[in-house]
């Protein structure tokens, strides 16, 4: 067996976070030496810090360790970040410049030019962008490397087959977004109930912005943004985990509903053929009942890294319209950071 990598959490004790802690648990590559979460929880055992709140135990393996500030040094070679947007800025790049590479959810550095925003089936490419990095953050050995919004991962990986075949003109999506979304306590019971919720702070922006840069060409050392336009408006429903989307679009050459089925299902990459521990067999599963997919049936689809994807339909103002469905917490989260550290490693990069 290879070499495993010492891997720290930052905000360990969240909804992300946890979700890291239950799919590094017998990871063959890393293992979990490190937490940092806020002062809350600081000087605590993780077992007595953290309310684990995802089905079955706690893993053993964490119970003991201390958890600690979010600030270099840590003990372990490469951090995953889920913290809040507002302190991930500094407190990411702080671990770069003190030479650990950083995987990291948060929002705050997806949109820096010399930041991949990275998801291994789609722009694999865009990997390059860290030799820039490295001369523009006068970096030794750290980088930073960062997953989209939950939403816009789903929904770049289901755009992506239809890009490279067709091309995209147009696209509109209105999301049905799971609570878990929110972290943890997240929305308050009496909001959630019996209601959907017609605001998710800075979600539609990251949806319109983040899909064209995942997108773009990697051209002369810079990303060159997909050029369409993309249109979000975003609800949050009251779902336990799993984020859906309704999608339109419409395409530059034209393709019969039959091609478009081809183009999702047969679509694999550069994970599926390294054989990448956390990649599914395939990154999007169609299903061809009228009434799939849905949140309870299809989230855990690929052990949560698949998008499921269903009701494609010829439509009527754009050229095409279907439903996808993904893992927010898995796929949109935690899943697909440990996937673009499995590829750092399998690209030598780390
Ligand atoms: P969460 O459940 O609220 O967890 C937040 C974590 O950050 C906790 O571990 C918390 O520690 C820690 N934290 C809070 N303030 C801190 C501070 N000042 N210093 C250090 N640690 C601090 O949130 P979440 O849903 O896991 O989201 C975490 C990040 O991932 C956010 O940036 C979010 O946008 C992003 N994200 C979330 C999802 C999702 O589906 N939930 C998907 C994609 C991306 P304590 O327990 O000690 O307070």
């Amino acid at each position: 067996m290879g070499k495993k990598y010492r891997v720290g959490i930052l905000g360990a004790t969240g909804t992300v976070g946890q979700r890291f802690i239950q799919l590094l648990e017998s990871h063959p590559q890393f293992e979990v030496s490190a937490l940092a979460a806020s002062d809350r929880s600081q000087g605590k055992t993780y077992g007595a810090a953290c309310s684990w709140r995802l089905p079955g135990e706690m893993p053993e393996a964490v119970r003991g360790l201390k958890v600690g500030a979010p600030a270099p040094p840590m003990d372990c070679e490469l951090v995953f970040s889920s913290l809040p947007g507002d302190i991930a800025r500094e407190t990411e790049e702080s671990f770069a410049r003190a030479g650990y590479a950083v995987i990291s959810n948060s929002s705050a550095l997806r949109m820096d030019e010399d930041v991949p925003l990275l998801i291994p089936e789609v722009n694999h490419e865009h990997l390059a962008q860290l030799d820039a990095q490295k001369a523009s953050r006068s970096l030794d050995r750290g980088m930073i490397v960062t997953n989209p919004n939950c939403s816009t991962i789903m929904l770049a990986l289901a755009l992506a087959p239809l890009h490279a075949r067709f091309g995209i003109e147009a696209c509109v999506a209105t999301t049905l977004q799971a609570l878990s979304g929110a972290g943890y306590p997240g929305v308050a019971s009496l909001d959630a109930a019996d209601n959907v919720l017609p605001f998710i702070g800075g979600e539609e922006e990251k949806i319109e912005t983040e899909t064209l840069k995942i997108l773009g060409r990697h051209e002369g050392g810079r990303i060159q943004p997909a050029p369409f336009k993309v249109s979000a408006q975003v609800h949050r429903v009251n779902v336990s985990d799993g984020h859906m989307a309704a999608v339109r679009v419409k395409l530059a050459r034209p393709a019969s509903q039959g091609e478009l089925r081809e183009a999702f299902a047969s679509f694999t990459s550069l994970p599926q053929e390294l054989k990448l521990h956390t990649a599914p067999r395939s990154p999007i599963i169609v299903r061809d009942e009228p009434d799939r997919p849905q949140p309870r049936l299809d989230r855990d689809a690929g052990r949560g890294m698949s998008v499921t994807v269903g009701r494609i339909l010829a439509d009527k103002v754009l050229d095409y319209r279907f439903v996808a469905l993904s893992h927010n917490t898995v796929r949109g989260a935690a899943g697909a950071a440990i996937l673009n550290a499995e590829l750092l490693v399998a690209t030598g990069r780390l």
